[in-house]
């Protein structure tokens, strides 16, 4: 296998991808202590995926190769980080997981999309990930219907949406869904539901700490008046939000990258822990899980 060494002259794919993730996860353990616990876990499981993410780009393993690939060497530094930095039960869970099952078997449930225990997916999706995102053909390896509410490149389940910046540097630009199991974007139409389709606004209930974006059926968070569009100085997330369904009762968190262009969707969605019980508390169920279980 062929590896980006430091000091050679080798070049490093989207190395950018993980600075932001790093530089964001900075950023919100300071902003956010509710969440730091969390944040400093990612964060310490980051240079293992940005590891495995080079080196796949560089190895390109072939598509039947992959899940030896991310069992064999990505999946033991999940693992490391895991017991040395994971909470306290993920960590007595792991070290039971491991000892019970091949990681093989873990990684290409996830690939073809099979219900798992928590931490089997944990593991799974945290060892393959950074391969997926490196690689298109393993994208299209993955099991999955590649319709409008599944990833296009490998089927898997959207784990946020987001908005965009737009030229226009007042207005959030188009919405866009980010994919659980790969990382990939895709468009997709405002106000309607991630999971099922619906776009009757009255179904669509959303959940904000500064009250109701146009055209949206609005609720507020902390219990604050509905109000302008204008993020509260006062807001804990001035710039997401909770996009639920009435129809499906399935909801997601949405990150405005127009009211915080500094957010990294899939850092910021991870530390919106308050968001995610929020929205459990009135009954409704995340479409996916996020890395942390969340
Ligand atoms: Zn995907
Ligand atoms: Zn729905």
């Amino acid at each position: 296998m062929a590896v980006a060494t430091a000091g050679t002259d080798v070049w490093r794919p989207g190395t950018d991808v993980w600075l932001d993730r790093r530089r964001r996860v900075a950023e919100l353990r300071t902003r956010y202590g509710f969440a730091r616990q969390l944040l400093d876990f990612y964060g310490a499981l980051l240079p293992v995926q940005e590891k495995a993410f080079i080196d796949a780009a560089t190895a390109q393993p072939p598509a039947g190769a992959l899940v030896a690939y991310a069992a064999e060497l990505v999946f033991p530094g999940v693992v490391d980080v895991s017991v040395a930095a994971g909470p306290d039960r993920l960590r007595v869970e792991v070290i039971d997981r491991v000892a019970a099952q091949d990681a093989r078997d873990i990684v290409a449930a996830w690939m073809r999309g099979e219900d798992q225990p928590q931490v089997d997916r944990f593991l799974a999706r945290a060892s393959l990930g950074p391969a997926l995102e490196a690689i298109a053909e393993a994208r299209a390896a993955c099991e999955g219907p590649r319709d409008a509410h599944h990833c296009p490149e490998c089927g898997g389940l959207p784990q946020l949406s987001f908005f965009a910046r737009s030229s226009d540097d007042l207005a959030s630009g188009p919405r866009k869904l980010l994919c659980a199991r790969c990382g990939a974007t895709w468009g997709y139409p405002r106000m309607t539901c991630a999971a099922c389709g619906e776009d009757t606004g009255a179904r669509l209930p959303v959940f904000s700490e500064h009250g109701t974006t146009s055209g949206a059926r609005g609720s507020v968070v902390r219990g604050l008046p509905a109000g302008k569009e204008v993020a509260r100085p006062d807001a804990v997330f001035p710039h997401m939000r909770i996009e639920a369904c009435d129809s499906c009762r399935h909801y997601l968190l949405s990150v405005d990258l127009a009211i915080d262009p500094a957010a990294v969707p899939i850092v910021d969605e991870l530390a919106a822990i308050p968001l995610d019980l929020y929205a459990r508390e009135r009954g409704y169920t995340k479409i996916t899980t996020n890395l942390m279980g969340f």
